[in-house]
């Protein structure tokens, strides 16, 4: 299919490493499933750091990141049925997938066997290159434009999209709840919410934090309790306590370390995605039936069921607002673990 073009403002990445600049992008023009919107905030993921340095790899430069997107539908093709003009939505880190695999018709379009088309720097069905909600609209197909329940805070909804999707599907397919000890590993933007998220279910908390900074902070956020992982009696002391450790650090850590920490059948879930490798050994999973393994985000269904329960249980990021020329300032503070506990764009700034 293809497409009329309209240009709108973004903040992009013009190189590997290089600090984001004011540009112009493309976008779309509404097609018949198409959903456009005046983007209100966006969030700043430490994926889009990993992403603009090349950590994953080469990238299609310039690169507009953007995941957390919480705007107002400003006009809505003519076969949209879900979302209509005025309605305040959100779009998360996918914006296609083929609808039709039995991933896409699991719920789990994010692993789309035909691939999932990502908000910015993919490749997107028409062969456009996607760019991301750092920008002051974009186009969207509606199938991927999730509803924002009132009475969440619209900034601090934003951080939701990624941050709390990512948190949320794991926590849920492990079986977080009531009589069920959750560990998370960094108290950043992933992390926090995944606090607030698993003391929701009704888990009981822990946090795992390189140092005590953030002690009073997790308190507040729902932790039950909290160890410096800088403290070697900290895999003493826990040792074979958890039945879910959710890892969203952002760097490398030993791995061996934390499953030790976990009860028998228990499991380590990696959601952080450094580009380097873990090493596991076989002895840190088989003596205790553990296991080691991953999620990435979640489908559609299931992150409107995560807005639906934050909105439920008053649920928001913690949030700094900034303005758009804050943003390499910001990537500097998130890198140095500086994020209290989500940089969230206010995209009225982006002028
Ligand atoms: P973030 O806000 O920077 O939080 C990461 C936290 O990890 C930091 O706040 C820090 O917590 C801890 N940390 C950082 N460097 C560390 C180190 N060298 N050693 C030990 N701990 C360290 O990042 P985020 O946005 O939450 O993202 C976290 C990771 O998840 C990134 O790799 C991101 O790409 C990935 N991610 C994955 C998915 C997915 O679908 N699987 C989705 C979104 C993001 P403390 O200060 O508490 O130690
Ligand atoms: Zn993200
Ligand atoms: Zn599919």
């Amino acid at each position: 299919m293809s497409y009329t073009r309209t240009e709108v403002i973004a903040h992009a990445a013009p190189a590997s490493g290089e600090p984001l600049v004011r540009t112009t992008i493309e976008r779309r023009e509404v097609g018949a499933n198409d959903v456009l919107i005046s983007i209100e905030y966006a969030g700043i993921c430490h994926s889009d750091i990993h992403t603009v340095r090349g950590d994953w790899g080469p990238q299609p430069y310039p690169v507009v990141p953007g995941h957390e997107i919480v705007g107002i539908v400003t006009e809505v093709g003519s076969a949209v049925t879900r979302h209509e003009v005025g309605q305040r939505v959100g779009v998360g880190c996918l914006v296609n997938a083929c609808r039709e695999c039995v991933a896409c018709l699991g719920g789990d379009e994010q692993f789309c066997l035909n691939g999932s088309v990502g908000t910015y720097a993919a490749r997107d069905r028409d062969g456009s290159t996607t760019q991301g909600g750092y920008s002051t609209h974009v186009v969207v197909d509606e199938h991927f434009v999730l509803s924002v329940p009132e009475g969440l805070d619209p900034a601090a909804a934003a951080p939701l999209l990624c941050a709390g999707i990512t948190t949320y599907s794991p926590l849920r397919h492990w079986g977080a709840g009531p009589g069920k000890k959750v560990a998370v590993v960094g108290l950043g933007g992933l992390g926090h919410m995944g606090v607030k998220i698993a003391h929701a279910l009704g888990a009981e908390v822990t946090v795992l934090s390189q140092s005590l900074k953030k002690q009073e902070d997790a308190e507040r956020l729902g932790a039950d309790d909290y160890h410096a992982t800088s403290d070697p009696a900290t895999f003493e002391v826990l040792a074979g306590r958890f039945d879910i450790i959710i890892n969203t650090v952002s760097a490398s850590i030993d791995a061996n370390a934390y499953l030790g920490l976990l009860a028998v059948g228990g499991a380590m879930v990696n959601v952080g995605a450094p580009p380097s490798a873990f090493e596991v050994s076989p002895m840190a999973l088989i003596y205790g039936r553990k296991s080691f393994s991953g999620s990435m985000i979640g489908g559609i269904a299931e992150t409107q069921e995560m807005l639906d329960f934050c909105a439920e249980h008053g649920i928001g990021s913690e949030i700094e607002v900034i303005a758009a020329d804050a943003i390499n300032e910001a990537y500097e503070r998130v890198l140095a673990s500086d994020v209290r506990y989500r940089f969230v764009i206010d995209a009225s700034t982006i002028v």
